[in-house]
């Protein structure tokens, strides 16, 4: 059986490869098997066809030997040629691209159709959020105003008019989905496609709601409470599942991701979960040691200065850091000593610094 590729796509010998692609894509479209009047064999005659004509080396050979090779009895024919290549074989190379555009067209793969695409769930929002050193050690609940896609309250987010119809889509019979077969020189190819007739959703509405013109949901500003843990640092986010837009024709909402920025604090300096501040104590106080106070966001602290201590001194206050996130105990909080120098003396500390001298120090 001779097969004349060029009559298959109905194309002229010197013909080019713009024509040649043209051809195949009108030939494509009009015969696909999931179309009305598509017809299986003929789409399978124009992919073959295409996949040789396609191709200049082999467009080349065919041109050549290409009856010869047909009639030549050994079982050898382009097809089989075809096929032995496979996907990434060295043989005929299945041109996606074109057939991507083909599939697209018609079932929503590429997009290029309003309303083809399949309705996944809504988007992820993310918003920043501001909190004091302190909030993170308490942690704390924070109310939020997140304008955002909604579900809608009239239709409950099935997108009819209460009261009105809702049939099974007869093009997917529900299933929201259309199981597709390619016959293809490479194969049978099966895949499901979301059905475009009905969105994916399975239904057919009679009556779209009129409050969300059948979409679904509708934008509104929604107050969201976030608790914010105890230990939070700077950059970290939480994630609200389900509180991001709502999907359209009720499908689930996507998620909102708030990320939490701890304003620096002019005391206190986190390091993870310790934190450092600074204790500024007199020559006396350093020498002798003392017992100083120190306000911290636990309240008013004693600190225990020990005698002798030097400037850059490092004083440990356990369980006094941040609270370790989601974590029992806490960091520690470290008070770095500074020793002052008098900036003005009374008569009598002069007198007494004099001593002092005269004792070496
Ligand atoms: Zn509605
Ligand atoms: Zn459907």
């Amino acid at each position: 059986m001779s097969k004349d590729y060029y009559s298959s796509l109905g194309v002229a010998k010197n013909a080019n490869q713009d024509e040649i692609k043209k051809a195949f894509r009108k030939l494509a479209h009009q015969y696909h098997p999931d179309k009305q009047g598509g017809d299986e064999k003929r789409f399978k005659e124009i992919n073959e066809a295409y996949q040789v004509l396609s191709d200049p080396q082999k467009r080349q050979q065919y041109d050549q030997y290409g009856s010869a090779y047909q009639q030549g009895g050994g079982g050898f024919s382009w097809e089989d040629a075809a096929r032995q290549g496979g996907f990434n074989g060295g043989g005929v190379q299945f041109d996606f691209g074109d057939l991507g555009d083909v599939f697209g067209d018609m079932f929503g793969f590429g997009g290029s159709r309003k309303g083809s695409r399949r309705d996944t769930r809504g988007s992820d929002l993310q918003v920043d959020v501001e909190i004091e050193l302190k909030d993170a050690i308490v942690g704390m609940k924070k109310e939020l105003r997140i304008p955002k896609a909604v579900k809608c309250e009239k239709c409950s987010g099935s997108g009819a008019e209460p009261g009105s119809k809702v049939n099974t889509c007869p093009t997917c019979s529900g299933t929201g989905q259309v199981s597709t077969t390619q016959r293809t020189i490479l194969g049978v190819f099966q895949s499901a496609a979301p059905c475009s007739a009905c969105q994916a959703t399975g239904k057919k509405i009679e009556k779209k709601c009129k409050a969300c013109s059948g979409e679904g949901r509708m934008r509104k500003e929604e107050k969201i409470t976030v608790s914010i843990p105890a230990g939070i640092d700077e950059g970290q986010t939480l994630r609200l599942s389900g509180e991001g837009e709502a999907g359209a024709h009720g499908a689930p909402a996507g998620d909102l991701y708030v990320r939490i920025h701890v304003r620096p604090d002019k005391h206190f300096v986190r390091q993870r979960d310790d934190v450092y501040t600074d204790l500024t104590i007199s020559f006396s106080q350093a020498a002798l040691g003392d017992t100083a106070k120190l306000i911290t966001y636990d309240g008013v602290m004693e600190v225990k200065i020990p005698a002798a201590i030097q400037t850059g001194q490092l004083i440990r206050l356990a369980n006094l850091g941040m609270p370790h996130l989601q974590k029992k105990g806490r960091g520690d909080l470290y008070v770095r000593i500074t020793v002052s120098t008098p900036k003005s003396l009374s008569r009598k500390q002069r007198e007494l610094f004099e001593q002092l001298r005269k004792e070496g120090l």
